[in-house]
């Protein structure tokens, strides 16, 4: 007889044997103290770059909308769970992105999902960064278009792959890569999809500092972002041409088939928005860059790898980093390529000097870290 109990402690014990168990640790606090298993902690896992989950003015607009219109949204966006909350969100991202109209998913994931499957049709070919995040890779999954990859920032791989090619195109890129806070270069990223007349499919989940997208004649674009990372909230969003944006509404089944986004979350992230849009953005952003500049310096985004290789050696690093009281998580296969376990620092504009500091000696007594890897860290 198949028993699935027995089936589920044999495969978690295979997960184990080669270091890729995980598990869910519960980390208490609001923004970068707290505690784990009642130990006090310095995170530098989340991705709250700018600080704004914490915020006094968005907490009070998530509260507020509560108050205002219940916790839920009860319903499809297409039903009866829009609200005003979500147009004048969709307002807001459509302006920050200079696109015409925005559409608001329940997450970053499910954006990338819905754009890939809903435009990716049979006749499509995708055109794929190696190092796409998992989002992006499952929307190439389950669209019926066909994928191809080229080498991560490679432009002359993507070029010839392009070439190669007839029919409908989409070009999907992160413009900050999660794992490892390197940038897309955009300019000649999207010369290459005019010269090809390709789709540019760009996801931003990450660009709390940019890299922006000029404007470039010509160029056919949708802008991917999240909700969940420097919005301080949960949900995702895409923006672009007004027509695409109307097809996705018809066509994205994961927004079709999915109640709306919550009101404390569509609120929260709004006034979020217009905080990173203020004057006080701007200073949140030069504190983000002068942080990230006390641990690598001239580095582009706030994400931090410290390649490791094994994925043992990089849950050592961590265990010891947590010992001394920070956290910092251990990244591994299949997040990253195998080979490259690493410690992934995300540094945030809620984080301190003195907290760098601490970070800084804490990776210095680590036993296991690379000179090279600690040179500028
Ligand atoms: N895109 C990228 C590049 C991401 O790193 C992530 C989340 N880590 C997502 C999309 C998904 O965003 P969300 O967490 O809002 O689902």
């Amino acid at each position: 007889m198949n028993d699935w109990n027995t089936w589920a402690e044999r495969e978690l014990s295979g997960l184990r044997a080669i270091n890729r168990y995980r598990e869910l640790i519960a980390f208490d606090g609001d923004g970068p103290i707290g505690t784990v298993r009642g130990q006090r902690v310095l995170s530098f896992a989340s991705n709250d770059y700018l600080g704004l989950a914490c915020h006094p003015q968005v907490k009070l607009a998530a509260i507020s909308a509560i108050e205002r219109f219940g916790t839920g949204a009860t319903a499809s966006r297409l039903i009866v769970g829009t609200r005003s909350l979500h147009g004048e969100l969709e307002s807001q991202l459509a302006q920050w992105n200079l696109s015409e109209r925005a559409l608001v998913f329940s997450s970053g994931y499910l954006a990338n999902l819905g754009v890939l499957t809903a435009l990716g049709e049979q006749d499509v070919t995708l055109f794929s960064d190696e190092l796409n995040h998992a989002s992006i890779i499952d929307g190439c999954r389950l669209a019926k278009a066909r994928t191809l990859i080229y080498r991560h920032l490679d432009l002359q791989h993507l070029r010839e792959l392009l070439s190669q090619t007839s029919g409908r195109k989409i070009v999907v890129s992160e413009s900050v890569f999660s794992m490892d806070g390197d940038t897309a270069p955009l300019p000649a990223l999207a010369e290459l999809c005019c010269d090809h007349g390709a789709l540019l499919v760009l996801d931003e989940a990450h660009a709390a500092l940019g890299p922006k997208l000029a404007p470039t004649p010509g160029l056919q674009v949708l802008h991917v972002g999240t909700l969940s990372k420097t919005l301080g909230a949960l949900g995702g969003f895409v923006a672009g041409s007004s027509r695409l944006i109307e097809l996705l509404i018809n066509r994205a089944r994961n927004f079709i088939f999915t109640t709306g986004l919550s009101p404390a979350d569509t609120a929260a992230a709004l006034a979020a928005a217009r905080i990173c849009q203020s004057q006080e953005g701007d200073q949140l952003r030069a504190r983000l860059r002068s942080l990230i500049d006390m641990l690598r310096p001239g580095h582009a985004s706030a994400i931090v790898p410290i390649i490791l290789g094994e994925d043992a050696a990089a849950l050592a690093a961590s265990a010891q980093l947590r010992a001394a009281g920070i956290h910092v998580p251990a990244i591994r296969p299949p997040t990253v390529p195998k080979g490259t376990a690493r410690l992934r620092v995300a540094l945030s504009a809620s984080h301190t000097e003195a907290m760098l500091d601490s970070l800084r000696g804490a990776l210095a007594r680590l036993d296991s870290i690379p000179s090279h890897q600690l040179e500028h860290a």
